[in-house]
């Protein structure tokens, strides 16, 4: 069901930064578990598939995504252009 009430009470649609810290997190840790399931080994995938893993590729993207999201929450995300000398 769409609701577009402007109302998000009760919706999930918008999450705090305190909710949406959590979901990172639990995120980031569901996709490193599952990581450790896909290991190169002897030219394959211990997951059975070949290289490159389209799984492990799209775990570790996950992963990456929701830490530099935290990254950026806390300020911590470090500038786009490292300084030229
Ligand atoms: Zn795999």
């Amino acid at each position: 069901m769409y609701d577009d009430s402007t109302s998000m009470a009760g919706t999930g649609r918008v999450l705090n930064r305190e909710q949406f810290v959590a979901y990172a997190r639990g995120r980031i840790d569901a996709a490193t578990a599952l990581l450790h399931e896909h290991a190169r080994v002897n030219g394959v995938c211990t997951c059975g598939r070949a290289l490159p893993c389209p799984l492990a590729q799209t775990l570790a993207s996950t992963a990456t995504h929701y830490r530099r999201r935290l990254a950026a929450i806390a300020g911590t995300a470090p500038p786009r252009r490292a300084p030229r000398r």
